[in-house]
């Protein structure tokens, strides 16, 4: 077996270990990632974002044709599958497996197919390559194993009618009525993509509001375009037993209630991927939930050692996962590009898209923060009006005496876009974070960014209204 030296190994290729090896490469390291699976890209690009981004697509495609008055020229509303859908995200993660698979060619990166375990600290052993098992040496080592969803044990999810959001891109029809129990970000998701295909959805969350963490107005809106679309959304619900047979799957709830779906797809929790790392030969301890604990520079406890992406827990996000994988990479080689990331966005693909930066109104109240609200509605520009999607607001918070942006909270078409422009004027040092800079600066028109400017308006007259 031969032995094989690096400056850097990473163990995963999600956008984690991706960015790590491509900022420890870019820097003139030696770096291998091993990935388990047949290709590379991660989970997000095989089982996460990738997929359900490239479904919620298509659906919102099928849902345009149906509805829009124009197409009736062409054809009567039609129905379209669950598998006819997939067929369409599936082209997309291969057009990602080969621009990704190209990234680490063009950097020389070596890439092993196989499942890495530790030896020692700066020893791995990857099982199952082509060629046998490999070890791999080097100084420092990232893990970027992410996440796939938590199975609790007392469900069966080898019966063909019950899903987790991994194997649900396996479904081989579409069922007429479907029970989604998690209604957190993915979901929420999968809610919106399966009704829109005209699926009855049953969307069960043990909270008493949907995305708890979002500024309640946005979360109300969600909800409410949700059950406009036909979910049936039960709060503070928790499952009592998932039993499936030949007809159906019958969910019953600690409250006494029983729901019976054509099939289930459990969005519940999600654990970290070290079981089989081995990682009590490098002295480290994953916590319940399968993650690491990692420092302000995503450094484990064992020196050399880092983590970064779904395995070390919040945000677990594509978006920071990549942003974290950069920076354990800066960290270990002293570079100045290190940031630690702590102001993560939230995009979410519901239908309608959601996003927001900073403080909600409810933190802002229960800080006593002396804040003021400016909002603008799509309906009210002509961008959303000529894009025919009227849905969609965007609130801006601010601070009532320096004008200072506090907080960006939008729902409706390209929101996850939107939000970007706030939050660059939000990351501004000093008075340079100011509402002002909407009503002083002069945009594009017609746009969504016209949205900035209304709402900021909006809100510079309710303060001068006081
Ligand atoms: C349905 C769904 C929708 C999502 N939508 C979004 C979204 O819209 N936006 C967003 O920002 N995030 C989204 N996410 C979250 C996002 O997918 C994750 O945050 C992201 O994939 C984490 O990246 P990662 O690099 O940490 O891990 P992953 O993408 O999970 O990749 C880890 C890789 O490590 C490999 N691996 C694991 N163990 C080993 C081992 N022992 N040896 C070798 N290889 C190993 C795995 O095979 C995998 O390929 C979504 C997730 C899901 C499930």
């Amino acid at each position: 077996m031969a032995v094989y030296d690096y400056d850097v190994i990473v163990i995963g290729s999600g956008p984690a270990g991706e960015g790590a090896a491509m900022n420890a490469s870019k820097k003139g390291r030696r770096v291998a990632v091993i990935e388990e699976q047949e290709s590379v890209g991660g989970n997000c690009t095989h089982k996460g974002t990738i997929p359900s981004k490239a479904l919620r697509h298509s659906v919102k495609q099928i849902i345009e044709f149906n509805t829009n008055p124009m197409f009736r020229d062409i054809g009567e509303p039609r129905w379209f599958s669950f598998p006819k859908v997939l067929k369409r995200a599936e082209k997309v993660i291969s057009s990602q497996v080969v621009l990704r698979t190209n990234f680490y060619a063009r950097n020389r990166i070596d890439v092993f197919f196989g499942t890495a375990e530790f030896e020692d600290k700066n020893t791995v052993l990857v099982r199952g390559t082509v060629k046998g098992d490999e070890t791999l040496k080097a100084k420092n080592i990232v893990i970027a194993t992410g996440s796939r969803p938590y199975t609790p044990t007392d469900i069966d999810f080898n019966h063909p009618r019950i899903y987790n959001s991994d194997t649900i891109l396996k479904l081989s029809h579409t069922p007429r009525t479907l029970i989604i129990y998690g209604a957190g970000v993915i979901g929420s998701e999968y809610a919106s993509i399966f009704s829109g295909l005209g699926v009855k959805v049953d969307l069960v969350d043990n909270q008493s509001r949907l995305l708890s963490f979002l500024d309640a107005e946005i979360s109300d809106s969600l909800s409410y375009h949700l059950r406009n679309n036909a979910v049936k959304i039960r709060h503070n619900e928790i499952y009592d037993s998932v039993e499936a047979d030949d007809r159906g799957v019958v969910l019953t709830l600690k409250s006494g209630k029983r729901i019976r779906a054509d099939a289930f797809l459990w969005c519940n929790g999600r654990s970290g991927n070290t079981e089989t790392l081995h990682l009590e030969r490098i002295g480290l301890e994953a916590n319940s939930r399968g993650q690491l604990e990692v420092d302000d520079h995503y450094r484990t406890g064992c020196e050399g050692i880092y983590a970064a992406g779904d395995v070390v827990g919040w945000p677990s996000l594509a978006s920071a996962a990549l942003d974290q994988g950069r920076a354990a990479a800066a960290d270990m080689l002293s570079a100045d590009d290190f940031r630690y990331i702590n102001e993560v966005p939230t995009g979410i693909y519901t239908i309608p898209e959601i996003s927001s930066i900073g403080k909600t109104e409810e933190e802002l109240t229960e800080e006593c923060v002396p804040y003021e609200v400016g909002q603008a509605f799509f309906k009210d520009t002509a961008r959303a009006q000529i894009y025919d999607q009227p849905v969609g607001m965007l609130k801006i918070l601010f601070n009532r005496n320096t004008f200072q942006i506090l907080g960006i909270h939008c729902f409706g078409e390209h929101a996850s876009e939107i939000v970007h422009i706030g939050q660059a004027i939000m990351a501004q040092e000093g008075e340079g974070n100011t509402l002002k800079y909407f009503v002083n600066t002069t945009f594009n028109y017609p746009t969504m960014a016209e949205a900035y400017r209304v709402a900021a308006i909006a809100g510079l007259n309710r303060v001068a209204n006081l």
